[in-house]
């Protein structure tokens, strides 16, 4: 796999195209342990992204990545723009000036983005936040070698994440204002994570075969 610069906007936009998807979903979601605008927060932040990535063809991978993040933090008003916007930064810092992508950039970009949410939201697994989701799917693609079967792996692990949230109560954010009440509902930042390893791995296999 080799991903330039033209191929990472396009990924971007499908991320884009299934959070608008999804918008409806996510914020259901958050009506029954938040305040409902999760989706409503994500698809406002894509479509500005999508918007400001359209002239980046020309540059690196990194300045795509980071431009996402500042985009997110400067448009969603959530708790979420700040979280996945600082993953976004920090992935684009981990891949730097590369033109081009490969399959064993992505755990390191992953990863990256991991400690940034961390440092940025203090959450740690079992909190019911994004990390539930993301951090399973990064310890599956540190676990062997990268291929597009061990993505595969790393989706699903961040779709189980997404399934225990289920069971567990909220720590961290609106959601933790709920205590046990938390119990039951799956948390929608895991979701929308889920959401997006799940768009990135589909639009790769497209790209493989
Ligand atoms: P807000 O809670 O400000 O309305 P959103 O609804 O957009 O923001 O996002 C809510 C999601 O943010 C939650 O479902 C949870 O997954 C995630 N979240 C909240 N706080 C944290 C945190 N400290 N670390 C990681 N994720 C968090
Ligand atoms: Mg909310």
């Amino acid at each position: 796999m080799a991903v330039n610069s033209a191929e990472l906007i396009e990924i971007i936009n499908l991320i884009a195209h299934d959070i608008q998807k999804n918008r409806d979903f996510l914020t259901e979601l958050d009506s029954a342990i938040g305040d409902a605008d999760h989706g409503i927060n994500m698809s406002k932040g894509f479509k500005a992204v999508t918007e400001k990535i359209s002239t980046m063809a020309d540059k690196d991978c990194g300045s795509i990545l980071k431009t996402v993040g500042m985009t997110l933090v400067s448009t969603v008003g959530g708790a979420s723009g700040p979280l996945y916007g600082t993953a976004f930064m920090r992935a684009g810092q981990a891949v730097g000036d590369k033109q081009q992508l490969g399959f064993e950039d992505i755990p390191i970009l992953l990863d990256a983005a991991l400690e940034g949410i961390k440092m940025r939201g203090k959450a740690v697994k079992g909190e019911k936040t994004i990390i539930d989701a993301l951090e399973p799917a990064v310890e599956v693609l540190k676990s062997s070698p990268m291929d597009i079967k061990l993505m595969n792996a790393a989706v699903k692990a961040a779709k189980d994440g997404v399934e225990y949230t289920k069971g567990i109560i909220a720590k961290k954010g609106r959601a933790s204002y709920l205590g046990e009440r938390s119990l039951g509902h799956q948390d929608p930042g895991a979701t929308s994570c889920y959401i997006m390893l799940s768009s990135t791995y589909k639009a790769i296999l497209d790209r493989n075969n």
